[in-house]
């Protein structure tokens, strides 16, 4: 069946995102979240989004207009039953989706695929909590959806190969290039290498061999990087990234992903990043 409905739970920066980029590319896309005020305040925050680029000039008001009238909002999972996809991208935590995969398995058509946009919790443990386990598929959206190409496509055990192609088909239909894992592992390819080399680096400043600043400057000088990567750990918050790392760290049971006690000092200390006022770097509170 086409898809015309898209659904997407979680009204965050994500689920906001991929409602956003759902509607950029024509599709109706309904955010839902634990009540109606937040995914009405996900809606503000898109249609403020668009209003900049309108000023920008880079979409017109038409544009503007268009999308947001794609877009409709609901305080829980009924509109689960008229979905043609389901795209979950709440809290990143196993039990609440387990949850919300049971609910909306029991209310959605049963030739509807249901999505996971997790980082890296377990894509089969979603869907054994569902009838439909060969119909439940990761599709890993990057920040901002709305503009990242890529979307890492990843089978749980038991997914088949249909939903994995109809995974593949609507990133392409949102204008992704798409890579399709060939098994289930935490965290895909891109979090998984990216978790590894900022790890490092900070494995670098705890060892006492450089200073945040000159390795961020060789990484950007030495390797092309745009962002060096204690900034870039900073940005994404030393709470996130080490929650990340322990995962790695249990899933994969490597002691090549374990992080160093400076980042357990650092969390103490409250250093947790930009969000914090301060990380590696000092953003002045
Ligand atoms: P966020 O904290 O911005 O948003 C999470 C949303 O989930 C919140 O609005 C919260 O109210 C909602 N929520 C909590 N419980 C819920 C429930 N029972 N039903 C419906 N909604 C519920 O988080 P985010 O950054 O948007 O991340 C969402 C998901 O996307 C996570 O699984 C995360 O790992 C994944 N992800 C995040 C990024 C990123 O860069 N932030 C990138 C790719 C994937």
């Amino acid at each position: 069946m086409a898809i015309k409905k898209v659904m997407v739970i979680g009204a965050g920066t994500m689920g906001g995102g991929i409602a956003q980029l759902c509607a950029q590319q024509g599709f109706d896309a309904i955010i839902t979240d634990i009540n109606q005020e937040l995914s009405d305040n996900a809606k503000t925050r898109i249609e403020k989004g668009l209003s900049k680029r309108v000023e920008k000039g880079k979409i017109t008001d038409d544009d503007k207009n268009s999308i947001i009238s794609k877009i409709s909002t609901a305080g829980d999972l009924s509109p689960a039953k008229d979905a043609d996809i389901i795209i979950e991208s709440a809290i990143e935590n196993i039990e609440i989706k387990k949850k919300i995969f049971s609910e909306i398995d029991g209310l959605a058509r049963p030739d509807v695929i249901l999505v996971t946009n997790t980082t890296s919790l377990s894509i089969s443990e979603m869907a054994e909590a569902t009838g439909r386990p060969d119909k439940v598929v990761q599709m890993h959206f990057f920040n901002p959806p709305a503009i990242m190409k890529l979307v890492e496509i990843m089978p749980g055990k038991n997914t088949s190969k249909e939903t994995i192609d109809a995974a593949e088909a609507f990133a392409k239909e949102l204008g992704k290039d798409p890579v399709v894992c060939k098994s289930e592992a935490p965290a895909g390819i891109v979090s998984r290498i990216l978790g590894q080399l900022l790890n490092e680096a900070t494995w670098l400043v705890d060892s006492g061999v450089a200073d945040a600043e000159d390795i961020d400057k060789a990484m950007k000088l030495g390797a092309n990087h745009p962002m060096g990567p204690l900034q870039l750990i900073d940005f994404i918050g030393i709470d996130i990234h080490r929650a990340k790392m322990q995962t790695l760290r249990s899933k994969l049971d490597d002691p090549r992903y374990q992080h160093p006690k400076l980042i357990d000092d650092m969390i103490e200390e409250g250093k947790l990043g930009r969000k914090a006022g301060k990380g590696f770097y000092d953003y002045g509170g």
